[in-house]
């Protein structure tokens, strides 16, 4: 198997040719724009329900477990496990090219929800369910940050 790391630096350009190409960016709004802008400031933070405590991601207006709209931007650990992957080998976006092939990332975190991510610099043959891995931000603006993941040593 191919030792090949994944991506370079988190969010760097691709170039092809003379052209630099940036990777795109979300365009976050309504809770979405909440997460990101918590990214962006250093936190990774899911909705934690304040009336039964359910932890949720992907943002919603209502908790799956009570139905309660009452909810606050929680601080997660940032520490989560490898649920499932898969290998990108053609890129759906120029940027991305140079970066092939990468593995995209489902991590179970800590507080049960899961988060799609990447995992830089990691080679493929050493993914694993249940890696544990860690969270780290890169801060894109002062809206958008986002959540990346490297490995840490199991507890
Ligand atoms: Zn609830």
């Amino acid at each position: 198997m191919s030792q090949k790391s994944i991506g370079r630096a988190a969010g760097a350009p691709s170039q092809i040719g003379d052209n630099l190409i940036a990777k795109p960016l979300p365009k976050p709004e309504g809770l979405n724009a909440d997460f990101y802008r918590e990214c962006a400031n250093g936190r990774l933070c899911f909705q934690r329900c304040d009336d039964c405590g359910s932890w949720r991601h992907l943002p919603r207006y209502l908790c799956a477990s009570c139905g309660s709209a009452a909810f606050r931007w929680t601080e997660s650990s940032g520490r989560g496990r490898i649920f499932s992957w898969t290998v990108t080998h053609q890129a759906a976006h120029p940027a991305f090219a140079a970066d092939t092939p990468f593995a995209i990332v489902v991590v179970e975190m800590e507080e049960g929800v899961r988060l799609v991510s990447d995992l830089p610099g990691v080679p493929l043959d050493s993914l694993a369910i249940d890696l544990p891995v860690e969270v780290f931000l890169e801060s894109r603006s002062s809206e958008i940050g986002l959540p990346h993941f490297r490995l840490r040593e199991s507890d």
